[in-house]
C-alpha cells in the first residue's frame, strides 16, 4: 500500500488488477472518467511503441471465471489436475491452482491465483489440497463462497470457507465427478 500525491500534474491515471474491487456504480456527477486498456492506449498512442505482445498460453482468464475449481500442492501430481480438469468441466468452471502447484509444474502460470498470480473473485471458489497460505488467500478473499476441501483440520483455509470438508481431495474429487456425471 502506497500513498502516492502528484499535485503538480495531469492527467492522473490509475490502473487497478481485475477482481481486485467490486464494480461500483458509475457516479454521473463525478469529473473522473474511466478509459479501457485500448482506449488509453489511443489517447497516448504518440508516445506508445509496442514491444511485444503475450497471450495466455491456453487462452484461459481464470479471473473472468464464475466457478473456479482449485487445486494446491496435496493434490501430489499432474495427473490428479486432469481429475480437477474433469470436475471443472462438469461445473461450468475453470481450473486454478496454488503457487506450489505451478512451481511443481502440474498447471500453467495463467491458473495461478495469489499474489504473484490472479486476483480472482468467482460466485464459488473450491479448492482441493490447498492450504490456505497468506500469498494465496490475498487472491481469492473476495470469491462469494469458498468451499475448501484439506485432510488437515488445522488448514488455514478453514478460516476463510464458507464450507470445510475435512478429507482426502483424492478420494472426494472422483466422488463427486462420479456423482455429477450420474
Ligand atoms: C513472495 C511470495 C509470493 C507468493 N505468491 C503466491 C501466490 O501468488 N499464490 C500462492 O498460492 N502461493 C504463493 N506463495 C506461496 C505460499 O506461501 C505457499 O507456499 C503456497 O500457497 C502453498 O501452496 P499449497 O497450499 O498448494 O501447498 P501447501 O502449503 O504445501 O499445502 C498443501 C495442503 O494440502 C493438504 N493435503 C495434503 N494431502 C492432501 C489430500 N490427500 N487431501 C486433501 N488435502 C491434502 C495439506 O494438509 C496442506 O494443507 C508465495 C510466497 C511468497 C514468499
Amino acid at each position: 500500500m502506497a500513498t502516492i500525491m502528484t499535485p503538480n500534474h495531469r492527467p492522473q491515471m490509475a490502473t487497478v488488477r481485475p477482481k481486485v474491487f467490486k464494480k461500483s456504480k458509475v457516479d454521473s456527477a463525478s469529473a473522473a472518467k474511466c478509459a479501457t486498456i485500448a482506449e488509453a492506449l489511443k489517447l497516448i498512442a504518440p508516445m506508445t511503441k509496442i514491444v511485444k505482445r503475450e497471450s495466455f498460453a491456453d487462452g484461459v482468464d481464470i479471473a473472468a471465471a464464475e466457478i473456479l475449481v482449485a487445486g494446491g500442492r496435496g493434490l501430489k501430481k499432474a495427473e490428479n489436475f486432469a481429475q480437477l480438469q474433469r470436475l471443472a468441466e462438469l461445473l461450468g468452471g475453470e481450473v486454478a491452482a496454488s503457487r506450489a502447484a505451478v512451481d511443481a509444474g502440474w498447471v500453467g502460470i495463467p491458473r495461478q491465483v495469489g499474489q504473484t498470480g490472479k486476483t480472482v473473485a468467482p460466485r464459488i471458489y473450491l479448492c482441493f489440497g490447498i492450504s490456505g497460505a497468506i500469498q494465496h488467500l490475498e487472491g481469492m478473499r473476495g470469491a462469494d463462497t469458498v468451499i475448501a476441501v484439506n485432510n488437515d483440520p488445522n488448514a488455514p483455509i478453514f478460516g476463510v470457507a464458507d464450507l470445510g470438508i475435512v478429507g482426502d481431495a483424492l478420494e472426494i474429487i472422483p466422488a463427486l465427478i462420479k456423482e455429477l456425471e450420474k
